[in-house]
C-alpha cells in the first residue's frame, strides 16, 4: 500500500498497463516489519500485560487488561510473535515539523517515540528502502524520501528502543506495489545477469551499512509486493533470478557479520483463488532461498481473515516456509486529516465493511489478523502494522475559516521534506500517478495515532491481545454501516431489470452461457457491491460467458447500466455491457481494476420505438488466465 488518494486507485493500474505496452515494464503494490525482544517487554511499565510476557507464557490464567477497547484474547500466542510497526514516513513526518505525545500528553522526541512503539508491545519496526528517490536537482520524490540513510536514522532509534528492524527494499527510486515495479534509474537498460549483480551488490552494501551503523536488522525483504513483476522484470525466471540475488546478498551480509537475518518476499491480493499457490510453486521451482513468505493484508480489497489463513497455510505446509502479514491496518474515522483524500473515505473503500470505522474496529481489525497469522500454526510468525504514525502535518478541517492556508502549508512541506505521498518532483519517474496525483497522506485516518499525534487506545493491541481486556464484547454485524445504502442501491428507482442485483433465490430471469462453471450466481459477500450475492467469476485458464435477461419495453428512451470489479484478467480482456434489440446491439465497455473498485458501463439514449418491443440487456466478458471478479447491481430505466 502507499499513500494514493482513492481518485487515482484506477488510474494506477491503468498507468502500469500503458507502461507494459509501451515499454515491456510494468508492475503492482505493498509495505512493512517483526519479532519480540525481552528486553523491550520488560522496558514496559504496563503491569499485568508485561507479567504475560515476561513470564514466558501465553496470558492463559491472567485477567484481562482493564481498557474500554473490547480485545479478545488470541488463545496460545507465543511470547516471540512479531509484532511490527512500519514507520517509514517518521523521520520524513518530523522534517516537517509533526510532533508526537505519549499517553499523559508529553511531547515526545525521537527517541521517545521509539520507546513508546516498544512499550506497547511493538517488537519490530519496518523501513522502507527506495535506491535514490530524488531528482537530478535534489529533490525529494516525497513518501518520506525513504533513502538509506532515513533507514539508519529511524533504525538506531528502534534497536536502541529494544526492537528489531525490518528492511524492505523495494528495488526501486520509488514505490512497487502491484501496479508499479520500475527498476532504479541507474539500472534502466541493464540485461537481467547485469541487474542481478546490481541488486546483489547494492542489498550487500546497504544492509553493511545498516549493520555498521548498530541497526539490529533481523530480516529482509527482497521487494515490495511482488506480484508476478519485480524491477522492471515480468517473467518468473527473471524475477526469481533477482530473488536470488538478492537473497544471496543478504545470506553474505549476514554471515560476514555473524547475524542471523531472515530473508522474506511479499506479495499482496491473497484474495485471488490460487495467486500465492501459483508464487509459492515458481519460487521453489526456481529454488529461490528464503524464510518468510509475507503477504498484505487491507480487509476491504483482500477477502477475509479466514481465506487469509488458508493461502499462508498452503505455502507454510507445502514449503515449510514461515508466513506473515508484512502490512496491514484499519481506520478509526473517515475524516481526512491533511487536506488530502484518503484511501478510506466516505464513497471509498467504506461499504460492506468487516469491522466498524473506529478505534475499536482497528483493535478488532488488528486482533483478527493476529489471530488469521497465528492460527497457521508455528509457522505464522507475526504481523506488521502499516505506517501507524503518518498523520497530518497540521490538522486540516474542511470546513474551517483557515482551511485553504492550512492546506497550502501542507503542500508546502509535503514538497520541501516528502511528508506526503508524493512530491510533485516525483513526476519525471512516475508521470501516470504520482505526477498527477501528487499530495499527502492517505492513510492518516487508519494511523494509530490521532491527527495531533497522541497515541490511540488501539495501539495497545499489541498487548492486549495476550490477555483480553475488561471491556463488554462488541457486536458488529459485517456491513451493518452500510446496510441503509445498500438498500437504496438494490432500489434504484425505476428498474425493470427483474432480480437485477442477484439477491432473489429465483434466477430464471438471467441466462448464463458459462462454459465450465467460469462465471455463476453466487453468494460471495466479498465481491458484492450490495446485498450478498453477485454474478461471480474466475478461471484458471482463459474464458468467456455472457450472462442476460430479456425484458418487453414500451416506446420510449433507455438508459441501462451495470457494476465490474476485479482483477488480473490480462491485457486483452473484454468486458462490455451490452443491448440487443432486434439486430441492433448497443455496447458500453469498461475494465477491471482492483477488489471493490467499482466500475460503471452505461448505455444511454437507447431509443425504443414502439410500445410491446423487447430489449436484451446482458454482460460479456473475455478474460486471460487467473482472470476474476463480480457483476452487481445492473439496471434499466426509462429517462
Ligand atoms: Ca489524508
Amino acid at each position: 500500500m502507499k499513500g494514493k488518494t482513492r481518485g487515482c486507485m484506477g488510474l494506477t493500474l491503468a498507468g502500469a498497463l500503458l507502461l507494459l505496452s509501451a515499454a515491456g515494464c510494468g508492475g503492482s503494490e505493498g509495505e512493512r516489519v517483526p519479532e519480540g525482544t525481552e528486553e523491550a517487554m520488560q522496558a514496559t511499565p504496563e503491569t499485568q500485560t508485561q507479567e504475560a510476557q515476561t513470564q514466558g507464557t501465553d496470558g492463559a490464567g491472567l485477567a484481562p487488561a482493564e481498557s474500554e477497547l473490547y480485545v479478545e484474547r488470541v488463545e496460545g500466542l507465543p511470547e516471540d510473535f512479531l509484532f511490527g510497526a512500519d514507520v517509514s514516513s517518521y523521520v520524513a513526518e518530523r522534517e516537517s515539523g509533526v510532533r508526537f505525545y505519549d499517553y499523559e500528553g508529553n511531547e515526545l522526541d525521537d527517541q521517545g517515540f521509539f520507546d513508546l512503539l516498544a512499550d506497547q508491545g511493538v517488537n519490530y519496526v519496518r523501513l522502507r528502502v527506495w535506491n535514490d528517490p530524488y531528482d537530478a536537482e535534489g529533490h525529494g520524490y516525497g513518501g518520506g524520501n525513504c533513502d538509506l540513510e532515513k533507514a539508519v536514522r529511524a533504525g538506531v532509534w528502534a534497536t536502541q528502543a529494544g526492537m528489531r528492524v525490518m528492511i524492505d527494499f523495494h528495488y526501486s527510486d520509488f514505490w512497487a506495489d502491484p501496479a508499479k515495479q520500475q527498476a532504479p534509474k541507474a539500472w534502466e537498460g541493464l540485461s537481467v545477469e547485469e541487474k542481478a549483480k546490481a541488486l546483489s551488490e547494492y542489498t550487500e552494501e546497504s544492509l553493511t551499512a545498516l549493520l555498521d551503523a548498530g541497526v539490529d536488522v533481523g530480516m529482509v525483504q527482497i521487494g515490495n509486493e511482488t506480484n508476478g513483476k519485480f524491477c522492471g522484470e515480468s517473467d518468473w525466471d527473471a524475477m526469481c533470478r533477482l530473488f536470488s540475488a538478492g537473497s544471496g546478498a543478504v545470506r553474505s551480509a549476514a554471515a560476514e557479520k555473524d547475524r542471523e537475518i531472515k530473508v522474506a518476499l511479499h506479495f499482496a491480493n491473497p484474495e485471488t483463488e490460487g495467486r500465492y499457490a501459483d508464487y509459492a510453486a515458481q519460487l521453489a521451482a526456481h529454488e529461490v532461498d528464503y524464510d518468510v513468505f509475507a503477504s498484505s493484508y487491507y480487509p476491504y480489497w483482500h477477502g477475509t481473515t479466514e481465506h487469509l489463513t488458508t493461502v499462508l497455510s498452503q505455502v507454510a505446509e507445502t514449503y515449510g516456509k514461515q508466513v506473515m502479514v508484512a502490512e496491514t491496518s484499519w481506520a478509526s474515522t473517515l475524516s481526512d486529516g491533511d487536506g488530502h483524500g484518503n484511501t478510506v473515505a466516505e464513497g471509498s473503500n467504506d461499504r460492506n465493511l468487516p469491522y466498524p470505522i473506529s478505534e475499536q474496529g482497528q483493535a478488532m481489525e488488528l486482533r483478527d489478523v493476529i489471530a488469521a497469522v497465528h492460527a497457521v500454526g508455528d509457522k505464522g510468525i507475526g504481523v506488521f502494522y502499516w505506517e501507524p504514525a503518518w498523520i497530518p502535518v497540521q490538522v486540516y478541517e474542511e470546513s474551517a475559516k483557515d482551511a485553504q492556508a492550512v492546506y497550502e502549508r501542507n503542500a508546502a512541506a509535503w514538497e520541501k521534506d516528502g511528508s506526503g505521498w508524493a512530491a510533485s518532483y516525483a513526476k519525471e519517474y512516475d508521470p501516470d500517478d504520482a505526477g498527477q496525483w501528487y499530495g499527502g497522506s492517505a492513510v492518516d485516518n487508519q494511523a494509530l495515532f490521532d491527527f495531533s499525534g497522541h497515541p490511540l487506545e488501539s495501539l495497545r493491541v499489541f498487548r492486549y491481545v495476550y490477555t483480553g481486556t475488561t471491556a463488554e464484547p462488541v457486536a458488529y454485524e459485517p456491513g451493518e454501516d452500510a446496510a441503509a445504502e445498500d438498500a437504496a442501491a438494490e432500489d434504484v428507482e425505476g428498474n425493470l431489470l427483474l432480480n437485477p442485483g442477484f439477491e432473489d433465490a429465483d434466477v430464471s430471469m438471467w441466462r448464463l452461457d458459462a462454459p465450465g462453471d467460469c462465471a455463476g450466481i453466487r453468494e460471495e459477500p466479498n465481491n458484492v457491491r450490495s446485498g450478498a450475492y453477485c454474478l461471480h467469476f474466475w478461471a484458471e485458464d482463459a474464458f468467456s460467458y455472457t450472462a442476460e435477461q430479456t425484458v418487453v419495453l414500451d416506446a420510449g428512451t433507455y438508459r441501462a447500466g451495470a457494476y465490474l470489479q476485479g482483477g488480473d484478467a490480462g491485457d486483452d480482456a473484454v468486458f462490455q455491457l451490452y443491448v440487443r434489440v432486434g439486430d441492433d446491439t448497443r455496447t458500453a465497455e469498461t475494465e477491471m481494476t482492483g477488489w471493490q473498485n467499482w466500475s460503471n458501463p452505461e448505455v444511454t439514449g437507447l431509443v425504443i420505438a414502439e410500445d410491446g418491443t423487447e430489449a436484451t440487456i446482458g454482460v460479456f466478458v473475455s478474460s486471460g488466465p487467473g482472470g476474476w471478479g463480480a457483476w452487481d447491481d445492473l439496471y434499466l430505466v426509462k429517462e
